[in-house]
């Protein structure tokens, strides 16, 4: 789950570092009012799920509260990447001498976090690492030791930081870090994080993902959720138990099990297909799940077919066949279906299937080709 500038600013202070303050407008007018009570310049900025704001006209310098209702009046309702903004933070203008960037996140491949750091702050990080990749510090942080305060040092002087710099950088590093585990987020980020021409370190930026799997543990994050930045049906899906993502290809899946269902895209690849999304009906798959998967499924007007695999294990294939029968009664599905199914009750349940004028296969990889070619031929 992504959070907002102002929510991950919020989480980072409470740490302990030092953000850059602000309130929340949702009309001009409060952008007005908040600039006046701040007073001097403000920076207003649109609080999306993406970053690029800068550079798509989403952050203005005001250098009176009536600039700053301008600047709001623009910012509200505009478009970035396909967010649409429906609110501003108010922030003190800041005097920026030096831009940084630093970041803690998971590199899978090394199996540890990592602290990533670069001169190069403002830019979008993936730039910087396509075009420059020299130019990005990476430490790995050993996940029982944690950061050692000499790492923390070292990223700072390889920066080039000056010494009397140094310390109030790594603390900033170390308190990163701190935040990401405490917080069991998947990145913590700050770009730009500044240097003041007072001096001074101050978060300029903040950015959070938390892990989907942790916020059970987290119920103040989780009350953070804003179901605007969701798309509507992976929220559909997540209120009826089933994993769905939604991916840009053509064929709908329907799998129990979510190895299953990534070896079913695998699949779907193999034969020259792209899957429209990744879904897992979980456990049962009864004809309320299922009759809710195609649903989800359907919605994406992309889809031309459907593959349905599914294999039984504690699932017994002809209740997953009744569910199939019986959901196809109750939602209205105008593409070709394929179906997969074996394992435990399978050929019952394909007898089933046959009877209700859906024939289904035993092979996966048959079944996938199968769904590639009806896609191709809708
Ligand atoms: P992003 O583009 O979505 O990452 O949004 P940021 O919050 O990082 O803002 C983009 C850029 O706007 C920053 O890199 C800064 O250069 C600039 N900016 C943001 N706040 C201020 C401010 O208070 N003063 C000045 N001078 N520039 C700012
Ligand atoms: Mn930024």
């Amino acid at each position: 789950m992504n959070l907002h500038e102002y929510q991950a600013a919020e989480i980072f202070s409470r740490h302990g570092i030092r953000t850059n303050a602000g309130k929340i407008a949702t009309t001009p007018d409060e952008a007005e009012a908040i600039a006046r009570d701040l007073g001097g310049i403000v920076v207003v900025k649109a609080q999306v799920h993406t970053g690029g704001r800068g550079k798509a006209g989403g952050v203005k310098l005001a250098r009176t509260p009536e600039a700053a209702r301008e600047a709001a009046e623009t910012i509200l309702g505009m478009d970035i990447r396909g967010h649409i903004v429906r609110k501003v933070l108010v922030a003190p203008g800041v005097d920026i001498a030096r831009e940084f960037y630093l970041g803690v996140t998971l590199d899978r491949a090394r199996r540890q976090n990592v602290i990533m750091a670069s001169a190069e702050g403002g830019v979008e990080i993936e730039e910087v690492a396509r075009e420059r990749p020299e130019r990005i510090i990476r430490a790995l942080v050993d996940p029982m030791l944690g950061v050692h305060p000499w790492q923390a040092r070292q990223i700072g002087f390889e920066l080039g930081l000056d010494p009397d710099k140094i310390s109030g950088f790594a603390a900033i590093v170390q308190r990163l870090y701190d935040t990401y585990i405490a917080e069991d987020a998947t990145l913590t980020e700050i770009n730009p994080l500044v240097l003041t021409g007072a001096g001074e370190w101050l978060a300029l930026d903040a950015k959070m993902t938390i892990d989907d799997n942790a916020l059970f543990r987290h119920p103040d994050l989780e009350a953070m959720r804003d179901l605007d930045e969701e798309n509507a049906t992976e929220l559909d899906a997540r209120h009826s138990g089933i994993s769905f993502v939604k991916l840009e290809g053509d064929i709908g899946c329907i799998v129990n099990g979510a190895g299953l269902a990534m070896a079913t895209m695998d699949a779907v690849k193999l034969h020259g297909g792209e899957p429209a999304n990744f879904l897992d009906v979980g456990g049962g798959a009864s004809a309320d799940q299922v009759a809710k998967a195609f649903g989800l499924v359907t919605a994406d007007p992309n889809v031309r077919a459907i593959l349905i695999n599914i294999f039984g294990g504690i699932t017994r294939g002809d209740i997953v066949a009744q569910g199939i029968a019986e959901a196809l009664d109750r939602v209205n599905v105008q593409v070709p279906i394929v179906v997969r199914l074996s394992g435990t009750n399978a050929e019952e349940g394909r007898k089933l299937l046959a009877e209700n004028g859906l024939a289904a296969t035993t092979s996966m990889d048959e079944a996938a080709a199968q769904a590639v070619q009806a896609a191709r031929a809708a």
